[in-house]
């Protein structure tokens, strides 16, 4: 099969041919419809906490058509099925899989991270990590349910109360998601902050009821008062959806007494803060990372129902062919949010 391939870093991936995957026993194999560039899939070809192996292919957000059923697959999925995967292939026997939370599970490979990923013809993926997708859902569509999967958890993290006022910090992907899923849970005033325009313009199209742009030398303070005077009041929660350091010190700041702080920014340098002005105020900093199966059926439903519109975010699609070239685009800020590879 083709696939675009992570050679080493520093370099751009590669497309070649390889050898198609082998159905695992208990696993499934995918002819890949749809596969999205993700923010992860950057950090994996960067010096860091995530480098994937050089020869890996990468792409967890993936969706497409089975057409390979281990012999000891679990549930009833047929060759033809319209799916989309979690992407984890986890024990399916501990305590987290029972549950759903694959994320967990001390025995999983991370699907596009160290096992190959969706930027190819094929991809395996689990049986139990694995969703139907509803007839009138498009798999073009279907292919941002994993990042809306991340804002859902990091909103249900947040216990958001309807009527809340929120800050989302960064209006990337995952901002937008966090946004859509704040409004939708009934917060009453969503206001993302975000210094490029385009990208300001976007998180209005995806929900959010205010948009403040901040001069990057803006300070806790300054940002407070913008927020404040498009949202009325200050923010009960402040998603922190960039990973940039400092940025954590700054929600402390602005957050008021009781406040909870939702860091979903991936950050993987040392990031200083002063407890104190936390404790001072009892704060509430409640980290949140990937999702439920729980999340995966939310969004699949919501999605298929029309409940949510996430179309705005899809700003290219392109083959595989030109995914080398699109992936290295996206290292610099541009108008781009999700840009999807057609397989
Ligand atoms: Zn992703
Ligand atoms: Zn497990």
């Amino acid at each position: 099969m083709r696939a675009a391939v992570f050679k080493e870093v520093g370099k751009p991936l590669k497309v070649e041919s390889v050898a198609d995957p082998v159905p695992r026993e208990d696993g499934l194999v995918i002819k890949v419809g749809y596969c999205g560039i993700c923010g992860t899939d950057l950090h994996a070809t960067r010096e860091g906490l995530t480098t994937a192996c050089c020869g890996q292919i990468l792409g967890h957000e993936y969706v497409g058509e089975i057409v390979e059923v281990g012999p000891r697959a679990d549930g009833n999925w047929e060759v033809g099925d319209r799916v989309c995967s979690i992407p984890f292939l986890a024990c399916g026997h501990c305590a987290a899989c029972a549950t759903g939370r694959f994320f967990e599970c001390q025995d999983k490979l991370l699907s596009g991270v160290n096992s190959p990923g969706g930027f190819a013809e094929y991809v395996n993926a689990g049986s139990r990590e694995t969703l139907l997708l509803p007839d009138n859902l498009e798999l073009e569509r279907a292919a941002l349910i994993e990042p809306l999967a991340v804002g859902i958890h990091a909103v249900r993290v947040s216990d958001l109360k309807a009527g809340s006022r929120v800050m989302v910090i960064g209006a990337g992907p995952i901002g937008l998601t966090v946004a859509l899923w704040a409004r939708f849970f009934g917060a009453r005033e969503v206001v993302v902050s975000e210094m490029a325009d385009t990208r300001a313009e976007l998180a209005r199209k995806m929900g959010a009821t205010g948009v403040i742009q901040p001069d990057p030398s803006a300070d806790a303070e300054t940002l407070l008062a913008q927020f404040s005077d498009v949202a009325g009041g200050p923010p009960d929660i402040i998603f922190e959806c960039v990973g940039a350091p400092g940025l954590l010190q700054q929600c402390i700041e602005m957050a008021p007494q009781r406040g909870k702080i939702i860091p979903v920014g991936v950050c993987e340098q040392p990031d200083a803060i002063m407890p104190f002005f936390g404790l001072v105020k009892e704060l509430h900093i409640q980290f949140a990372i990937a999702y439920t199966r729980d999340d995966f059926e939310t969004c699949i439903a919501m999605l298929g129902e029309g409940r949510i519109d996430i179309s705005p975010m899809i700003t290219d699609v392109v083959d595989l062919e030109q995914l080398p070239e699109a992936f290295e685009a996206l290292r610099t800020p541009s108008h781009q949010c999700k840009v999807l590879t057609r397989l």
